[in-house]
């Protein structure tokens, strides 16, 4: 049966109108469903569906809001061969991978900052590429990403580790399965760990198999239901933003333009193709438009007439703990759990860099594509879930919770191509997990996709593949230390007394070649704010450094964008106003 009759047929027995059409492999999704649960599950059955490139969803269903396009404005601000949209690990890479080449670039980034979207709110895992769908384009790019971290960490001095990981099965790996417990422990214990170390052994992953005894003695904390586990001892961690950073100010020093707070809002085509992006700053002249728009990479392929997709946002929350938990455990660890649902993504308990365990994602689909809430429900859900792991772990060690949205499609695979109408429109979409560690990867295919259309490519003689890192004062021996503060006394004055973090730093994160001018732009680059008491102690302070070095107003100092003031205004200008009424 055709792909569209199949889908109809599936809607027309659940009293849905629906109207599939297929053009150049992609499905179009017209009619009404009742809510967006259904407008979700038709998506997902028509992305499953054979040679289905892209679904784009133009279902209605009630309460959908109807979305306004911000006015852009006519001057022009910039002309590029190559436009980058989106600031986040994915823009970023891709930035810095083109300036090695002769050409003008410059990237747009709606937010304040850089690494604001998905980039900031992740499990910072550099993952192998083991626990993708084999034979999928996003899996191929992370077993390609993850084995270029070390290379780009040296060069662009970012923290990388490779701190292994566990994939652990228990007793109650199979519990919910119809099958007797005996068997599902039989095929947990024997079958499983032999079917990864396979995969493995085909991606070129090393992995071995660690025996129950082996690994309660190493990790005791684990539960005493576990039955083995499969150690990926190559298994990396990061820091999503300051590898971003790090690649945004290399980029910046290779010559690429970085235009924050600047949001796409249409684009000119013409003849098939873009001719100018207009923005809310002014517009720019572009050879090449590359969408790295995450969450709204669909609404900017619309603004080229090159929608080919469309993105469902999939919200996933952690849990954070403090540091003081670090040696809970000795690695990264996940569960497990069968059946392993169409959309379940593991997640586990993984340790940051600095030894902060971090529990969860959830996995939850959310209409509203700014909806990063984390409810108590979700958190129920987390410790539920991974006390099947770790029993004992206990709640009053989290510190904070954080969610963020994965910028899922309906065919579920990383999306990089050339548009099919628009002959000079890349998309760079559908980049959910592992879409930090596989951006290495995704760049040097951008590359490979604009050379395939056409666009002249020399290499620079004087690329500079290098870029230092700001100190971190917390990290350096005494006599380091004190040889900083002889040079100046203000990294000896500290800010942060959870994570130890000094006024000098705060003042470099400030001038830094991306000056951070909110307090969670000072947090992602410092950790200041990051430790036990979550800011309550420093964030004044750090707001009063931001203000003195800008100039910014205290008052108007924010937390992060727009719209998150932390003050009304000075309390005595408060009593000042009382007295003169
Ligand atoms: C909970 C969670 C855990 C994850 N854990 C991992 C992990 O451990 N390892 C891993 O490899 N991956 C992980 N991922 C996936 C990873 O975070 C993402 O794949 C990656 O960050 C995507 O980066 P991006 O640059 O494509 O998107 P984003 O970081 O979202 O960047 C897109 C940028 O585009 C900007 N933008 C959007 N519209 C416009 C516009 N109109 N004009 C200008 N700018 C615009 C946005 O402001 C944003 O900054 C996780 C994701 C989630 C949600």
């Amino acid at each position: 049966m055709r792909v569209e009759k199949k889908v109809e047929k599936y809607a027309k027995r659940r009293g849905w109108k629906v109207k599939a059409r297929t053009e150049d492999g992609i499905l179009y999704l017209e009619g009404e469903v009742p809510s967006y649960k259904e407008y979700v599950e038709i998506g997902r059955y028509a992305g499953k569906q054979k040679n289905v490139e892209g679904v784009v969803n133009r279902l209605k269903y009630k309460g959908k809001k109807e979305e306004k396009r911000k006015e852009g404005r006519n001057e022009i601000i910039g002309e590029a061969d190559v436009v980058i949209i989106g600031g986040g690990v994915t823009g970023c890479m891709i930035a810095r991978e083109l300036s090695k080449y002769k050409l003008d670039i410059i990237l747009v980034e709606k937010a304040e900052d850089v690494a604001c979207g998905a980039t900031k709110a992740n499990n910072a895992m550099v993952h192998t590429g083991i626990g993708e769908k084999m034979g999928t384009l996003k899996q191929k790019l992370c077993v390609e990403g993850h084995k270029m971290y070390e290379e780009l960490s040296k060069q662009l001095d970012f923290p990388y580790e490779k701190n292994g990981m566990w994939i652990i099965l228990t007793k109650d790996s199979f519990a919910d399965m119809p099958i007797p417990s005996f068997l599902g422990n039989f095929i947990a214990r024997f079958i499983i760990p032999r079917i990864i170390l396979r995969r493995a052994k085909k991606l070129g992953i090393p992995m071995y198999i660690v025996k129950r005894k082996e690994l309660l003695k190493e990790e005791p904390n684990v539960t005493s239901r576990a039955l083995v586990a499969v150690y990926s001892p190559t298994y990396g961690v990061t820091s999503p933003y300051l590898f971003t950073i790090a690649l945004a100010e290399n980029a910046i020093d290779n010559g690429v333009k970085i235009m924050l707070e600047t949001e796409v809002v249409d684009m000119i085509t013409e003849g098939g193709e873009v001719k100018e992006v207009v923005t809310d700053k002014g517009r720019i002249k572009a050879r090449y438009v590359i969408n790295a728009a995450g969450i709204y990479a669909d609404k900017v392929a619309e603004m080229a007439e090159a929608r080919e997709y469309t993105i469902h946002p999939k919200k996933g929350s952690t849990l954070i703990f403090d540091k003081d938990y670090g040696n809970y455990i000795k690695h990264s660890m996940t569960i497990l759990k069968f059946p392993r649902t169409e959309h379940y993504k593991g997640g586990g308990a993984m340790l940051t860099l600095e030894r902060n365990i971090q529990l969860g994602p959830t996995l939850m689909e959310v209409e509203d594509r700014e909806d990063t809430s984390v409810k108590a429900a979700e958190i129920e859900q987390i410790f539920s879930h991974f006390s099947l792991l770790l029993p004992d772990l206990p709640r009053k060690g989290v510190i904070a919770y954080f969610a963020g949205l994965r910028a899922a499609t309906f065919t579920e695979d990383f999306i990089i191509r050339r548009a099919k109408k628009v002959r000079n429109f890349i998309h760079v979409a559908g980049i959910q997990s592992p879409g930090l560690a596989a951006a290495p990867a995704v760049a040097k295919m951008v590359v490979g996709l604009l050379k395939e259309s056409g666009l002249e490519m020399v290499e620079k003689e004087d690329f500079n593949p290098y870029r230092k890192a700001n100190v971190v004062i917390r990290e350096l021996s005494i006599e380091e230390r004190k040889k900083m503060v002889e040079k100046d006394a203000r990294y000896g004055k500290i800010v942060c007394r959870c994570e130890g973090v000094t006024e000098g730093e705060i003042v470099d994160a400030i001038h830094g070649k991306i000056g951070a001018t909110n307090i969670d732009a000072i947090k992602r680059r410092t950790r200041a704010g990051m430790g036990r008491c979550q800011g309550s102690f420093c964030l004044p302070h750090v707001a009063k450094i931001i203000s003195r070095e800008t100039g910014i107003p205290l008052e108007k100092i924010k937390k992060n964008g727009n719209g998150s003031n932390l003050f009304v205004g000075k309390a005595k200008c408060l009593l000042e106003e009382k007295n003169e009424n």
